[in-house]
């Protein structure tokens, strides 16, 4: 990704810089509606705010992003919420494929790493679509009973899949849960990642707050953070999580009714962090 871009004014660093930063290909998959309503897991009262025809989500982008490396590229494919795709050196590996990404949109996997057991991190009937002969599986303890076969990674431990350094790193919440005395994620059950690329360093944070261990990691060249209430945390918060890490690109996902201008704003006075927005509630996605 490359850095020495010019920082764009606000609403066009929001999504707009299709295609134009040297070295970082990007192909526009076209605009699509705002996601209307909140996670299938939120009460009735989860918050929808900031989203509107001014919001910078109107103007999100569905792109392939490339990250150069020095054994080739890596293409990140948004798909659907907390669903994502990479592909690297002929590989596909997908991010918690879930069921209510559009028709179509999840590809075949050669890696599938899943993050919680919550139903939009964890879809038995999405991992069947995903599946295909030699599909390695990499996922948290909490899964280790419900798929059999698969490679389990605790917070701290690490694999290497077809070329892929898999590091599996703790996300948890800090405060919020569903009633005092609980959380909607207890430290050590799920995993967040960081993927070494050759030489590169990719993290995606799965459902976690600003925790310690993400404000401490280092060298990250992309980053994709969560944000959205109650589950995880507030744009604020995201944007100050990331001031302390600085990846060089970070890419906002698993943010249903989140305002991205306040954690883009937040990051502008950031130096040497770039924030991409890209649409993660696509035409034909489950508003569920
Ligand atoms: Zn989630």
């Amino acid at each position: 990704m490359n850095l020495r871009s010019p920082r764009a004014p606000l609403g066009v660093t929001l999504g707009l810089v299709l295609g134009v930063l040297t070295g970082c290909k990007s192909t526009p998959r076209g605009p699509a509606p705002e996601p209307s309503s909140s996670s299938p897991a939120a009460p009735a009262s989860a918050p929808a705010a900031g989203i509107g025809s001014a919001s910078p989500q109107a103007a999100a982008s569905s792109v392939t992003d490339t990250l150069p490396t020095s054994a080739g590229p890596v293409t990140l494919t948004p798909i659907h919420h907390g669903t994502l795709a990479f592909g690297f050196q002929g590989k596909t590996l997908v991010v918690d494929p879930w069921t209510s990404a559009p028709p179509g949109a999840l590809p075949k996997a050669d890696l599938v790493l899943l993050t919680d057991l919550h139903p939009d991190h964890f879809d038995p009937a999405a991992l069947e679509l995903v599946r295909k002969d030699g599909t390695v599986l990499v996922v948290p303890e909490v899964l280790r009973a419900k798929l059999q076969g698969a490679k389990v990674l605790k917070n701290g431990e690490r694999t290497t899949e077809l070329g892929i350094e898999i590091e599996a790193v703790p996300m948890y919440n800090l405060k919020r849960g569903p009633e005092a005395g609980k959380l909607y994620h207890d430290k050590g059950r799920g995993n967040g990642y960081v993927l070494g690329f050759a030489d590169k360093r990719v993290y995606v944070s799965g459902d976690t707050e600003c925790i310690d261990e993400m404000k401490a990691l280092e060298r990250i060249d992309l980053a994709l953070v969560c944000m959205n209430l109650p589950f995880t945390m507030t744009p604020e918060e995201a944007a100050s999580c990331v001031s302390a890490f600085k990846p060089k690109v970070v890419i906002p996902y698993h943010y249903r009714g989140s305002d991205l201008s306040v954690f883009s704003r937040a990051l502008s006075a950031v130096d040497g962090v770039e924030v991409r927005v890209r649409d993660f509630y696509p035409a034909g996605a489950s508003k569920q």
